[in-house]
């Protein structure tokens, strides 16, 4: 939709709010603009627009009752025009004259939210990735369906290690020696897999660090081409979302150490195929780009339907890297040099939601 000066009008403001999870993130996200508010006639609140009323509720009330399953994830509310006037949920009290501010303001109506069961793991590829009698089948998509991508030789990644015995020594960014793998995403028993990333605050994620951590960091360069299997691709697919690998994997990899299995049988299918490693989606990169699991506009996935879904998926996905094997012991990646890393904040920003609805 074009916008047109009425979507610039000022409706309300952050003085508007009792909640004061709403009050917060109206003041985060509002204009700094002179001149009283129109409804609560206050002069220091931050002013919203129509677009900052809906961008409030959407993060408060779809954002702030998004619940994950075991795979996938679905918000409990969801607002639309048409249910304007048709609210149906119960919210606490403080928060009654709030909600009818905002959907008076952006004329929207909440409502109980059933989501469609694609978004809660109802995926045919990834239950046929649970039944180990299924599983070869669809990982043998994956190794043909996702492209290769290689990593040049004297590209650099990073390996964070914390409290390593001795921090100048190259051998501790190694992948674990091979009788202690078998425990993360993709390393197996006697299968050991070396993590690093591009992104250093991605590294600090990954590996739970802490303030309190004595914490070194690698710069890694690649000795020789890497040959790498990309499954943060967005796949082209012609199918519904209850039938779509891209989905299954994208769920995979976002879910937790219940998934390891699955996760893992793809490295070791990769690694027979020739594969030096797996490029995979961090299970961070939600927290770190401030996305939102499988956001759905009237339930259907924006990770496939948005005008420009590659972009908007690639832009809400960070890369990790997996190299199979050892590769500092195998010379295939040596330490460019090692820092220690003084963390002086391990951040999450996030947004408000209510506690009833
Ligand atoms: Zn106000």
């Amino acid at each position: 939709m074009p916008t047109t000066e009425s979507d610039k009008q000022v409706l309300l403001c952050s003085n508007c709010f009792v909640d004061e999870g709403l009050r917060i993130d109206a003041f985060k996200h509002g204009l700094e603009q002179d001149g009283n508010c129109p409804n609560c006639n206050s002069s220091n609140g931050r002013k919203l627009t129509k677009d900052h009323v809906e961008g409030l509720a959407w993060r408060f009330f779809v954002g702030g009752t998004t619940f994950r399953t075991e795979y996938g994830a679905a918000p409990v509310i969801q607002f639309n025009h048409h249910h304007y006037g048709k609210s149906d949920i119960s919210p606490s009290p403080w928060l009654k004259n709030d909600i009818k501010l905002i959907e008076d303001s952006a004329r929207i109506g909440f409502f109980h939210y059933g989501p469609r069961l694609w978004m809660v793991g109802e995926v045919e590829p990834l239950k046929d990735l649970l039944d180990p009698t299924k599983r070869s089948q669809i990982i043998r998509r994956v190794l043909t369906e996702y492209p290769v991508e290689t990593l040049a030789k004297g590209s650099t990644f990073y390996r964070l290690r914390v409290d390593p015995r001795h921090p100048d020594n190259p051998d501790e960014y190694d992948s674990p020696p091979i009788a202690l793998a078998g425990k993360g995403r993709l390393d197996s028993v006697r299968f050991p897999v070396m993590y690093g990333s591009q992104d250093i605050d991605i590294c600090i994620h990954e590996c739970r660090a802490s303030v309190d951590d004595d914490i070194y960091v690698a710069t890694l360069k690649l000795q020789r081409d890497m040959r790498l299997l990309n499954l943060t691709h967005v796949l082209k697919e012609d199918v519904t979302e209850f039938e779509s690998l891209d989905i299954a994997i994208h769920m995979l990899f976002l879910a937790r150490s219940h998934s390891y299995d699955i996760s893992r049988a793809i490295a070791l299918a990769a690694k027979d195929a020739g594969f030096d490693g797996l490029i995979y989606p961090s299970f961070f990169s939600l927290v770190r780009t401030g996305g939102h699991p499988f956001e759905t506009a009237y339930g259907l996935s924006l990770r496939r339907y948005h005008p420009e879904a590659e972009q908007y998926a690639q832009a809400f996905t960070i890369p990790n890297f997996a190299l199979f094997g050892r590769p500092l012991q195998e010379l295939s990646v040596r330490v460019h040099c090692i820092n220690r890393l003084v963390l002086t904040h391990v951040g999450y920003t996030g947004y408000f939601g209510p506690v009833t609805y």
